[in-house]
Formats: C-alpha cells, structure tokens, sequence
C-alpha cells in the first residue's frame, strides 16, 4: 500500500510502499476513504519535542471501510466507520472516565495518510447511512472542540469572542450556536474565515488591530464573558486576557507548541479562569455523530479541496505557511 511517511523535521513527507497491516485482537484494518489534514499534523512534523516518530505516517482524521477485523473488534468487512486515533486499555480510571489520551497504555491510531490503517474496534464507530466518508473524517475535529467547550459554562445570555476562524476556532463556534448562547464573535487577522463562521453561527468577525477589545465589546454589547483561544499561535493567550470580562473563562484550545508569555497580573485583574482541553473520548464522537446525522449540516463549511496522496506531499508543505479556514481532505483511493 501506499503511504505519505514522516521523515523527519524539514522534510517532506514521502510516499512510500508499505505493507497493509493485519489487525490483533480487538483491530480491524480499514481502507482509508477520507483524511483530513489538521493543524496538529503541521505542527507535530515541524521540529518540535512533540513531533511524532520519524518513519510513521501522520493523519488522526480518518474514515473508511472495514476490509478485515481482527477477533473481538466487534467490526466485520464492509462497515463504514470513523474511529479516535488514540486507544486506550478500556478499564483503567481514565479509559473509565473516557479520557484515552490520559490512558497509561495509550496508543496513537494515527496514520491515516496511507491506503489502509488500523483502527480500534473499541475506538470505533459505524457511520450512520446519512454520512459520507468526508463527514467521518469531520468527526474527529469537531469531537476536540465539543469537547473544550463541554468544560466551559455557558449561559444563554453569555458573550463570547472567539480567536480563530479555521478548524479549530469555527468547531468552538459551531457547538456554542448548537449550545445556545448569547452573542458570538470570531476575530481573525484577515477577513478571509467570515463566511465560514458566519455559516457556523457567529454574529460577525473583528480583524485584529487597533482598538480590538473596544470594537469586540461594541460588537457582543460588553466584554466577553468566555474567550476561546483557537489559533495556537504565541501572544493570544495574553490576547484572552486583556480581551475577557471580569470573572471570565479563558479556554486555550487552540495547541499552541510554542512559549507563549502571559502577564499573569493581567488575568489577576480580571480574577480570570485559564481552561485547557485536549482530545476527546467515546461521548464526543458520539454527540457529532448524532449532530451529524440529525441533519445539522452547517460543518460541511469546513470542507475545502480533496487531494490525492500523490499531491499530499507538496500541499503539506504549502500550508505550513500562511491560514488555512478550510479543511483539507486527503482521498488515498484516488489514482
Ligand atoms: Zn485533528
Ligand atoms: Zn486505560
């Protein structure tokens, strides 16, 4: 099979001959029909001391079909599904608390940018009738902002800003709108994401500069009683800071790998909370899923170009540059 490896920083990926994985116990392999490519990707090929194993393939954002289940996958050939990237044991305390990505014994999934990969039958879940390959591929992106804004409370009357129109910042945009709250603003360097929050539910997008904070409280009617950082770049915590209200919540969400420098006596002022969220578990799959197939088809924004793993390579390295509000979708089963 084919597969675009990780070869280490400051090279491209490579498109590579592998042999198809055969499942344990417990797996099952799928032929891969969807990927999205992630912020994370970028930034876990990019030299820093999260970068993932030289020699593996990236992409955490699959889904596909079933072509052979190992015993006890509890999956059988043929099934579509979409699955979390990350196993756990399934008993210990933070498997319990569908937490994974906590789970001593936690595996990454990841390797989605190949023709075939393993998925855990655990990690698994069938795509209902109504959902596309793209939409399974949607479902881990969407999973890890619900999960950052479940740590969140939120009111109806509640005023939020949000940093970032990409994946990141629209997913926190989306299930605020689905949460019901007060008034939502995006607020990006360029006005290049406004339709893509618009279509997710904010009510309007404030360009970075000048007199930011004052045309945010202008825009929500004060200032922000929750402020989402989901850009993961350095200086927007600190941007949250001064932007939020007093007795804020700040939730940084948007992974940034980077020192980013706060003034804690600015979040003193404000008698702040900093959240931070990562991942998601079984439940967060779940509620997309279940937003998904309800019809709510407002996500499908994110969706930008398809491309084939022979052009992945060059795209990666492209989008290590400049914004990116559209996510795209690697296809391995094209030619
Ligand atoms: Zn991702
Ligand atoms: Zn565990």
């Amino acid at each position: 099979m084919r597969s675009a490896i990780f070869e280490g920083a400051g090279k491209p990926l490579a498109i590579e001959e592998r042999e198809i994985p055969r499942p344990a116990a417990g797996q099952a392999v799928i032929r891969v029909c969807r990927c999205g490519i992630c912020a994370s990707d970028l930034s876990m090929t990019g030299g820093s001391p999260f970068d993932m194993p030289a020699g593996t393939a990236p992409g955490h954002e699959y889904a596909g079909e079933v072509v052979e289940a190992g015993a006890e996958s509890g999956l059988k050939p043929g099934d579509r599904v979409t699955a979390l990237p990350i196993a756990g044991c399934g008993t210990c305390p933070a498997c319990r608390a569908d937490a994974p990505l906590q789970c001593a014994q936690m595996r990454s999934m990841a390797g989605g940018y190949s023709e075939y990969a393993l998925v855990d039958g655990r990690a698994s879940f069938r795509l209902p009738d109504a959902l596309s390959f793209t939409d399974g591929a949607l479902v881990e992106p969407l999973a890890s902002s619900l999960r950052g804004i479940r740590r969140l409370e939120i009111a109806p009357d509640s005023r939020i800003a949000v940093i970032g129109a990409g994946a990141i910042g629209a997913g926190a945009i989306y299930w605020l709108r689905q949460k019901g709250v007060g008034r939502i603003t995006a607020i990006a360097r360029t006005r290049r994401g406004a339709d893509l929050v618009d279509t997710m539910g904010a009510d309007g997008l404030v360009t970075t500069g000048e007199g930011l904070n004052e045309r945010v409280a202008e825009l929500l009617g004060g200032a922000p009683d929750i402020v989402v950082e989901g850009a993961g770049a350095p200086g927007l915590l600190q941007q949250a800071i001064e932007l939020v209200g007093w007795n804020g919540q700040i939730l940084s969400l948007g992974g940034c790998m980077k020192p980013d420098p706060i003034v804690p006596f600015f979040g003193m002022i404000k008698e702040a909370t900093i959240r931070f969220s990562v991942a998601y578990g079984r439940s967060e799959f779940r509620e997309v899923l279940d937003t998904l197939e309800a019809g709510h088809m407002e996500p499908h924004a994110m969706i930008g170009d398809t491309i084939s793993l022979t052009d992945l390579p060059a795209r990666f390295e492209a989008m290590r540059t400049g914004s990116h509000p559209a996510k795209v979708m690697v296809d391995p089963t094209l030619a």
